[in-house]
């Protein structure tokens, strides 16, 4: 499994194959095969604790995407263009549906294990454009599995399991930012109570160009007119048909992370039926947090796999690279950084997978359900994984970039400036 994934990092290396001005032993077959925790014989992520589940997802998810080489996300980024192809092979073998029920054909494992998925994915080298391809489809359906009606969630979930749908995730609104309580998009009943017309504005979409579904929480109730401000919304799982009158979506343009594209959604008196409604009405807001909570542990995933990912690459090169007569990973001012990042990617890995534990085990139809881990800890525990992974997962990439220096695209060298004052102005012994 490790072995994938560290084949395909060096195989599939966009600086291998396409700089002039890498080393010449930078290559797959003159890799060091000392027992360092870069080379193939140790995986870079420390993988004892893990259950069995999820170093079969691991090895599973590394064997697909080792099908999609550097190349392919650098094209699919720079042309704009949705990584249909990684979603189509992971539907084909089952693993939209990782945490979704096995009686409507997913596979019935947790968040704990649809975490490794989109780790697993993100540090494949596909990266955060990879795992946003597929991880509404993941996150977003939780609640919908856990608050429709059986019939609803045979018929909205067997097709985003199979792969022929897939769905988008519509919370954001341009005016009301983070402050969700407040915002504005209306569902309002028809005359003959038979649907909801959706009016209002979303942005920041991910997918919705190519969605057929969307998660959507609407007001159903005014602000002034509930007794608590949470209770005013609710969720809806509709069809999201870019065809039909009362919808549109417009692409915004990025600068970075343009495989997936991101939209505005302007919904104009736009018809659902009344079985687009999950749950009870006015109670969207407390629903769609399972679905929140989810995704803090996968994006905290995602954060770590891209981490993990960096610190391999920019360990290895740091091997190769002579500079000075010797490798730059042999400086302390490379080593010890990227040192660093890795014990706060291990403790933030630490935090993930207890978030997603707690998020798994809270759930009463889990194996191991736990009645006393209650919703505000789950909360806690994820968002607090989220923040953490993302600081070690920031960190990692930042540091890797710096030891790479030009092949990371760093133009200024910390280290040699440091040398500089350590050694004119302090008067310290020359390092290199
Ligand atoms: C690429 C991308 C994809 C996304 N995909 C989706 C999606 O699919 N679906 C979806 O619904 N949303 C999506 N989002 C939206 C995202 O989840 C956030 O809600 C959004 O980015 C918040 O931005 P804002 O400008 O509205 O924040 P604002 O609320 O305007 O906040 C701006 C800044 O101020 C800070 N701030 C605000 N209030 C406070 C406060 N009280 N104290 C301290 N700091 C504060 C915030 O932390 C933030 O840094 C996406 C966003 C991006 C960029």
């Amino acid at each position: 499994m490790a072995k994938s994934l560290l084949s395909t990092l060096r195989t599939t290396s966009r600086l291998a194959t396409h700089s002039p001005h890498l080393p010449k032993s930078y290559t797959a077959s003159k890799c060091s095969t000392r027992n360092f925790s870069a080379t193939a014989k140790r995986p870079l992520m420390e993988l004892s604790g893990f259950s069995e589940e999820q170093l079969s997802v691991r090895d599973a998810i590394f064997k697909i995407c080792s099908n999609f080489s550097d190349d392919y996300w650098m094209e699919h980024d720079q042309t704009e263009t949705y990584p249909h192809e990684l979603h189509a092979a992971l539907a084909k073998d089952g693993w939209i549906g990782i945490a979704l029920p096995e009686e409507l054909g997913g596979s019935g494992l947790g968040i704990s294990e649809a975490t490794m998925m989109l780790q697993s994915i993100a540090e494949s080298g596909a990266g955060l454009a990879g795992a946003q391809s597929i991880h509404a489809n993941v996150y977003a359906t939780q609640p919908v599995s856990k608050f429709a009606t059986p019939d609803q969630r045979d018929r909205f979930l067997r097709q985003i399991i199979t792969g022929k749908w897939r769905t988008c995730f519509g919370v954001t609104e341009p005016n009301t930012g983070l402050e969700t309580l407040k915002l504005k998009t209306t569902a309002t009943p028809t005359k003959d109570g038979s649907g909801y017309t959706i009016s209002g504005q979303k942005i920041w979409i991910s997918s919705a160009q190519v969605a057929q579904k969307m998660v959507l929480l609407a007001r159903t109730t005014s602000l002034e007119d509930v007794k608590k401000p949470s209770e005013g919304l609710s969720m809806f799982y509709i069809d999201f048909d870019l065809s039909a009158p009362g919808l549109e979506a417009k692409r915004i343009r990025k600068m970075g992370g343009r495989a997936v594209d991101a939209n505005q959604v302007f919904f104009d008196n736009y018809l659902v039926p009344k079985d687009s409604l999950i749950g009870k009405e006015g109670q969207g807001f407390k629903i769609i947090l399972h679905g929140m909570n989810a995704e803090r542990c996968l994006l905290a995933g995602e954060a770590l796999g891209l981490g993990y990912a960096a610190l391999g690459k920019a360990s290895r090169y740091a091997k190769e690279r002579i500079v000075f007569g010797r490798p730059i990973g042999m400086n302390q001012a490379i080593q010890h950084p990227l040192a660093s990042a890795y014990m706060h990617l291990e403790a933030a890995k630490h935090t993930t997978y207890h978030a997603a534990r707690m998020y798994d085990r809270s759930d009463p139809n889990h194996k191991d359900y736990d009645p006393s881990i209650t919703q505000y800890a789950v909360g806690v525990a994820c968002n607090s994984a989220k923040y953490l992974a993302a600081e070690a997962g920031y960190t990692a990439c930042e540091r890797a970039v710096m030891s790479m220096g030009g092949m990371g695209l760093a133009p200024v060298s910390r280290e040699m400036i440091m040398n500089f004052v350590g050694e004119k102005v302090l008067g310290l012994p020359r390092s290199y």
